[in-house]
């Protein structure tokens, strides 16, 4: 992530909403990829750099939710963000509203870097598969609710996020019951976009070929697959193989653990760079240049972590078998074909 600065030079978040120093309104521009700091004119948000005219997305309005800009013509009522919401939790309680911006704010997180990274969010040809989000309740958090459990998932294109995964306690606690090393509603979405992703650019495209060498057969049965993965304690040596133990549950498994790991990279090096922690010298499009300024950045955030008194950051290991298929990831988002 990249930072941000208020016309009147101060720092600003990406889910900032005003100005702390001067107390303008900010915005972010998602067409431009920039904060935009806004004077009020009547019903409209105006940037003086340019003179543009902005709404804010309704769901800022409505429940302070969403900071990002509609451009004067747009007649739309919700960002494009927002607009990829099928459903979302009630949100008459403030504890369902807060959770929900949780939720909002990371996936406006994800689509930053899927934008940054030049991916279409609505490509125009999309095989039938349209993006959408689903944030849904269970039993085991709201009594009032018929479904017993909500998965977090993906199926053609609707990626469901259960609300409880933005209560820390419950993440957690899941996150101990399945003896994950990290667990955060960012990774939840760069997971499961990652599904998306392989549906739009890999699997009936040139590089589902290299997709069956290096991850297996995408066909393999799914509820066998994942069957005998809760079934049996993983391996000792998984980790030579997979980025993480669960990425060895299945082909498609180990793709979108994968591809959030290709994202959880590029972001952390971008955000290193604009605070200046590291000087990028990696051409973007030399994988084993960002891998090695990962692996220098990540021994480097683990040291700080443990210094304050936290667990790593990046509990992880990168081994040639995980470069190949994050190497992969690359070239497909890149598309880059020799
Ligand atoms: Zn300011
Ligand atoms: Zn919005
Ligand atoms: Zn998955």
């Amino acid at each position: 992530m990249r930072d941000f600065h208020c016309q009147c030079g101060a720092r600003v978040f990406f889910h900032n909403s005003r100005c702390l120093n001067c107390g303008l309104s900010l915005g972010f521009d998602p067409q431009r990829l920039q904060m935009r700091s806004l004077r009020v004119e009547g019903a409209w948000r105006v940037d003086d750099s340019d003179g543009k005219r902005f709404r804010y997305c309704r769901n800022q309005r409505d429940y302070g939710a969403c900071n990002w800009l509609l451009p004067e013509g747009e007649h739309k009522p919700y960002c494009i963000s927002c607009r990829l919401n099928r459903t979302v939790p009630d949100l008459s309680g403030a504890e369902n509203i807060g959770r929900w911006i949780k939720l909002e704010e990371a996936k406006r997180h994800l689509l930053y870097s899927l934008l940054s990274l030049g991916l279409a969010l609505t490509p125009a040809n999309n095989r039938g598969v349209n993006l959408a989000f689903a944030f849904l309740e269970d039993a085991r958090t709201n009594p009032d609710m018929a479904e017993s459990f909500i998965a977090t998932g993906h199926k053609s294109g609707l990626i469901t996020i259960n609300l409880a995964e933005a209560d820390d306690l419950y993440r957690e606690r899941v996150r101990e019951e399945l003896g994950e090393h990290y667990r955060t509603i960012l990774g939840h979405f760069r997971h499961e976009i990652g599904h998306y992703y392989y549906e739009i650019l890999v699997a009936d495209s040139q590089w589902r070929e290299s997709f069956e060498t290096l991850f297996g057969d995408p066909q393999t049965d799914y509820g066998e697959a994942l069957n005998r993965y809760y079934a049996l304690s993983p391996s000792a040596d998984w980790h030579k193989a997979y980025i993480s133990n669960y990425a060895q549950a299945h082909p498609l498994e180990d793709w979108a653990e994968t591809w959030a790991h290709y994202l959880h990279i590029v972001d952390t090096l971008e955000t290193a760079t604009t605070f200046g922690l590291i000087s990028r010298d990696a051409e973007p499009g030399d994988m084993d240049a960002i891998l090695s300024e990962w692996l220098e950045l990540s021994v480097g955030l683990n040291a700080l972590n443990r210094s304050m008194g936290l667990a790593d950051a990046y509990p992880f290991v990168i081994t040639p078998a995980v470069r190949d298929k994050l190497n992969l990831v690359h070239r497909v988002i890149r598309n880059l074909t020799s």
